[in-house]
């Protein structure tokens, strides 16, 4: 077989026509061991680390390795608040799974509709200030229905997009085939410059995070919703890293800031600070009806099972009367980060609760993590090219309310040892390198 060398494989079909079997019939084994080779060879290949969860323990567990188990802490997880081991939730979802069985039985339009989703779309419509809720079987599915939907069904309908919007949103959009402008991040001139030269009469989309999960930092949205009201654009929020975490009733920044009324469309999920699975929109009765008629994706499957809808309901309401696990969380985040600030460590002071530890090259990303496994019981996963940009990969570390001092202790004493380990340059040396690249 002739090697194909590492510049001509960017994708999949590239190799298939570049394959000389191809005349011979397709090589289908090959071209695909040839893409995860590639992946190997630049340090992008994903190895999963198996978990097992220890009753009560939460964030330690066993992590399983070739027929050896051996605890650590968790350090990555983005189950926030560890409601996925809260007793609440766990009593909910084995009291749902009694009486109403595991499975839901069908889409929500054949038999897939239980008490428990009703509830849960009622609960969060409650919450989030809007008509009415609609569920998805994940945060991505609910994304990529949502903005397909709206992009593709509303006529010549254009949609703005920041640039570091998550890949859920990219592929809604994508799907939708409308005419898309991709703003820089956060960055209200640019928007300001691409709405101002639309026809006005066109319906417009602004699409944006509240909080970029990979750097921790939190869009403007007030000034987004100033220019979606100058230019009478629709608003479209994904506040899955911030519903449970921020405002006072938990539903996130856009409560934290009282911005409901301006924002059109939420969408968050139940796969991180809810501690479960599953995603949602939420909006006035027109939009999710107008969804709920159209989306494909939310049409077309299995509803949640029932325990999962009561498992997110029962967190939900915890959330909503009782902030201490969240207030816990910016305390334990707030001394992480105090005491990073005392190491040689980069990392992104952000506004949010997210802590991403720069590292900037694959390879070095993912020694230290395998080393703070090995050597010290620590998990955090190396995140590494298509999620960053390369050049910027990074350990992202979140920090839950269950994080003790002295594990939060022993992370920053073995971090700031495998760090020197790699003889990785310090912030300061860092930032007197670009000043002088700067000159
Ligand atoms: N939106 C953002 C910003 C995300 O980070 C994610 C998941 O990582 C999703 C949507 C998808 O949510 P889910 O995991 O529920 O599919």
């Amino acid at each position: 077989m002739q090697a194909i060398c590492r510049h001509h494989i960017t994708d999949i079909h590239k190799i298939g026509y570049l394959s000389p079997y191809r005349t011979k019939g397709f090589m289908y084994k090959e071209i695909f061991r040839q893409s995860l080779d590639h992946l190997k060879l630049e340090g992008r290949y994903r190895v999963f680390i198996e978990l097992e969860k220890i009753p009560g323990a939460f964030p330690r567990a066993k992590y399983q390795n070739k027929g050896q188990s051996q605890e650590i802490t968790i350090w990555c997880s983005n189950d926030y608040l560890g409601m996925g081991n809260h007793p609440a939730v766990v009593k909910a979802m084995h009291q749902a799974l009694d009486q109403d069985g595991a499975g839901s039985g069908g889409t929500r339009n054949i038999g897939g509709t239980h008490h428990w989703h009703t509830k849960l779309e009622q609960e969060l419509a409650d919450l989030h200030k809007k008509d009415s809720a609609l569920l998805f079987t994940s945060g991505y599915v609910a994304n990529e229905s949502a903005l397909s939907t709206l992009a593709s069904r509303l006529p010549n309908c254009v949609i703005l997009s920041d640039v570091q919007n998550h890949a859920s949103m990219i592929h809604g959009i994508r799907y939708s085939k409308a005419e898309k402008m991709i703003f820089r991040h956060n960055d209200m001139g640019h928007l300001e410059e691409l709405l101002k030269n639309i026809d006005p009469h066109r319906p417009k989309i602004i699409a944006f995070e509240s909080v970029y999960s990979m750097a921790g930092d939190i869009a403007p949205i007030k000034e987004i919703c100033g220019l979606a009201k100058k230019y009478k654009a629709l608003t479209y929020i994904d506040e899955v890293h911030a519903v449970g975490l921020y405002g006072p009733n938990g539903a996130g920044i856009v409560d934290e800031l009282g911005l409901q009324d301006d924002i059109d469309i939420i969408c968050a999920n139940f796969g991180k600070a809810i501690g479960v699975l599953g995603g949602y929109i939420t909006a006035n009765a027109e939009t999710v009806d107008f969804i709920r008629s159209h989306a494909s994706p939310f049409i077309f499957t299995t509803s949640l099972p029932p325990s999962i809808a009561a498992g997110a309901l029962a967190s939900l309401q915890h959330i909503r009367k009782d902030p201490t696990e969240r207030l816990q969380m910016h305390q334990k985040v707030s001394l992480v980060k105090s005491q990073l600030r005392q190491t040689p460590i980069e990392f992104l002071d952000s506004e949010s609760h997210i802590i991403p530890v720069m590292v900037r090259n694959a390879e070095n990303c993912k020694g230290i993590s395998d080393a703070l496994l090995k050597n010290y019981q620590i998990y955090i996963q190396p995140i590494n090219y298509p999620t960053v940009p390369k050049g910027q990969e990074r350990l992202r570390i979140t920090v839950t309310p269950y994080h003790t001092p002295e594990m939060i202790d022993h992370l920053i004493k073995s971090l700031t040892t495998v760090w020197k380990e790699f003889g990785l340059t310090s912030c300061q040396q860092k930032a007197q390198k670009d000043q002088a690249a700067a000159i």
